[in-house]
């Protein structure tokens, strides 16, 4: 907290009164921290990339290009990280789409079960690791107000991460239950799981647990906080529960106002 004192004097040059103006200086300079930070860290995620498509599109240029053998794989390393950064800027844009709020919300009512399954079959159709999925979701229809195309970008993130972080044979265990007033999914693996002090951070941007092992699996780091926006955009709120070497769940609500059915009678 910063005061600023002015001094009231009147005609005669007594003093009459005093102003006082207390600033929050601790929130905005908190805001600019993260500022500075958050360039920094775009910064170097995306000198990486790009450090290592340099060294190897030397090699490429001093003769790695002759070598049949050699040649289509730094291709192919280039290529991957490409990809990253074109993943990487993507998150980005639709970050900053968000905190500009230019972002709004296309709502509109959906079955949440109905929907839930579809995002699973298509994560079932597409997966090639050997990981069961178990589904617990309610037989009834549950109509919330979302926008679709957000929502599945939710999901798709946490589930990605859920496979991703899956041992082989591993199972993923969704589910979906309605409390008073909103209603509660939730995503569970028995992959390995986080740190207890670091359960909280995950959803910050650019935090990993484990920064090679993320980059290796293709992550940008961004992932869970575009997930954390997006959810409280819709009014819901975001949070994971994990035990090292067993699992990590993540849970989210999102506003949900059963039927009223005797409205029209
Ligand atoms: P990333 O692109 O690195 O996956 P995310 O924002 O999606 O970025 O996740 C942030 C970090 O949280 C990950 O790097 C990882 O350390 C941790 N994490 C997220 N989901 C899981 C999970 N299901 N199991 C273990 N760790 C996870």
């Amino acid at each position: 907290l910063r005061a600023n004192f002015s001094v009231i004097q009147n005609e005669a040059g007594f003093v009459s009164g005093l102003i006082t103006v207390l600033h929050d200086v601790t929130e905005q300079e908190k805001i600019d921290m993260e500022r500075r930070e958050f360039v920094a860290n775009v910064s170097h995620e995306l000198r990486t990339p790009l450090t290592t498509m340099r060294s190897y599109l030397e090699a490429l240029t001093d003769g790695a290009w002759k070598d049949e053998k050699i040649a289509p794989q730094f291709l192919g390393v280039t290529q991957n990280e490409t990809e990253r950064m074109i993943r990487l800027v993507n998150d980005l844009l639709k970050l900053s789409k968000m905190d500009s709020k230019d972002e709004h919300l296309n709502k509109e009512w959906v079955n949440f079960v109905e929907f839930f399954h579809h995002v699973i079959d298509r994560f079932e159709m597409a997966k090639q690791q050997n990981v069961t999925f178990k589904r617990k979701l309610p037989n009834t229809e549950i109509f919330v107000e979302i926008d679709e195309d957000k929502m599945t970008q939710v999901l798709y993130n946490i589930i990605s991460n859920a496979l991703k972080y899956s041992p082989e044979g591993g199972q993923i265990t969704f589910k979906l239950r309605e409390l008073n007033e909103k209603i509660e999914v939730s995503i569970s693996d028995q992959g390995v799981g986080i740190p207890k002090e670091n359960v909280k951070k995950i959803f910050e941007r650019f935090y990993r647990v484990d920064k090679a092992r993320s980059r290796k699996l293709g992550g940008t780091g961004l992932g869970l906080a575009i997930a954390k926006e997006m959810v409280e955009m819709h009014g819901g709120s975001i949070w994971a529960s994990s035990k090292e070497g067993k699992g990590t769940t993540i849970y989210f609500t999102l506003p949900y106002e059963p039927a009223q059915e005797d409205e029209w009678l």
